[in-house]
């Protein structure tokens, strides 16, 4: 298979970093590209990049010349984006006006009605809506998002419950620091500390998840009937939000029912899936951010200490990677969807 050329907007930020660190060595893309704000022009990534991911800068892109945001320098067939949601705004449309595919973790234009917000073992016949945009907005390329980090972990455990009858959800979420990018929360403010506040998370996680679940009909998404409330928590972890779930459903439910619904939700055959997209733990302190935000090279969600407290209520909590599933690998696994779809 010949490989596709991308590009990374906001290439030398916490997520920007994540891309560059799992395109390295990617079966299917290759990093041509790489743009950030206009400090870094005519600047090599390796000498510009404060780099604050495990290993090396990758080889192949040290000597890369970070180039201005203007899609007439960008050499690629994809751009993903780790740009903050404002400057994104304006950017995207721009690459999806001059014929590229954007796929954005920016959450700028994730609820546009046009715009398919994707978990590909979720709802990947969303990717429709490029016909609708590409014809609703006159641009050649397209712009595709995925979910807030937060959402991502949740959704992925919520679409196996919608069969049994789920009617409503609370959550309160304990997020890690790299959620916030580079440089972040201070130290002064984290250390022995928890922040139960993350502006304009709660709003994202409690509509997200309506329309990824929702139904795709006559160009259009009907979002999910569900009821979500969501309390959002920073907390002194570097990477993997842990998020403890209450959901409640129309009948009675057994704790096997929702082992055996978030068994059934298999893995796509995609270089970036994982072998297990819900893996469910036994022990009774799991799962924990340090020790299982790397299960299934971080595009795992790990579930653990699932509990009865009601004939019609079961609460779990869900642990996922942030700037991998929740981030950099949700995009490229998106992107890896589009192509085995026909839409790049
Ligand atoms: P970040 O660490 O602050 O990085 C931002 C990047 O954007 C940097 O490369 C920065 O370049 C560039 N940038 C900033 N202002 C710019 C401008 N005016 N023009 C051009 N480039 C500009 O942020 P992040 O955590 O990586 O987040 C990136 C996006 O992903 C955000 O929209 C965020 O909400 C979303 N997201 C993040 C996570 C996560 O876990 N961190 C998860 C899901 C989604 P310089 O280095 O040159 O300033």
């Amino acid at each position: 298979m010949k490989k596709f050329k991308v590009g990374i907007l906001g290439a030398t930020g916490m997520v920007g970093q994540k891309f560059v660190q799992l395109l390295s060595g990617h079966p299917w893309f290759k990093v041509t590209t790489l743009m950030a704000s206009k400090r870094r022009v005519g600047k090599k990534y390796g000498d510009e990049v404060n780099w604050i991911v495990s290993s090396d800068v990758p080889k192949d892109v040290r000597d890369i010349e970070m180039l201005s945001m203007d899609p007439k320098y960008c050499d690629a067939d994809i751009v993903f984006s780790a740009l903050p949601s404002d400057v994104a705004k304006d950017v995207e449309p721009k690459f999806a006006k001059e014929g590229f595919v954007v796929a954005s973790n920016a959450s700028a234009y994730r609820m546009e009605e046009d715009v398919p917000l994707i978990i590909p073992e979720v709802n990947p016949d969303h990717l429709q809506l490029i016909d609708v945009q590409k014809k609703n907005r006159g641009w050649d390329g397209f712009i595709v998002t995925n979910p807030n980090c937060t959402t991502i972990m949740l959704t992925i455990t919520l679409k196996p419950l919608m069969d049994l009858g789920l009617k409503s959800v609370r959550v309160a979420t304990m997020q890690a620091l790299s959620g916030a990018g580079y440089p972040g929360v201070p130290s002064l403010a984290i250390v022995d500390n928890v922040i139960p506040f993350i502006k304009g998370e709660e709003e994202k996680v409690e509509s997200e998840p309506l329309k990824i679940l929702g139904k795709l009909e006559g160009g259009k998404v009907k979002p999910a009937s569900l009821e979500i409330s969501a309390s959002c928590h920073r907390v002194p972890v570097i990477d993997g939000h842990l998020e403890a779930v209450w959901t409640i459903f129309e009948g009675n439910v057994s704790i096997e029912d929702v082992i055996n619904a978030f068994e059934s939700l298999k893995p796509l055959d995609l270089p970036t899936s994982p072998k297990k997209v819900i893996v469910v733990r036994s022990e009774i302190d799991r799962p924990q951010p340090r020790l299982d935000r790397d299960t299934g090279n971080g595009m795992s969600v790990v579930v653990g200490r699932l509990k009865k407290v009601k004939e019609n209520e079961i609460r779990y909590l869900v642990l996922g990677h942030n700037t991998v599933r929740g981030a950099a690998g949700a995009s490229i696994l998106n992107a890896e969807l589009m192509i085995k779809e026909g839409y790049v």
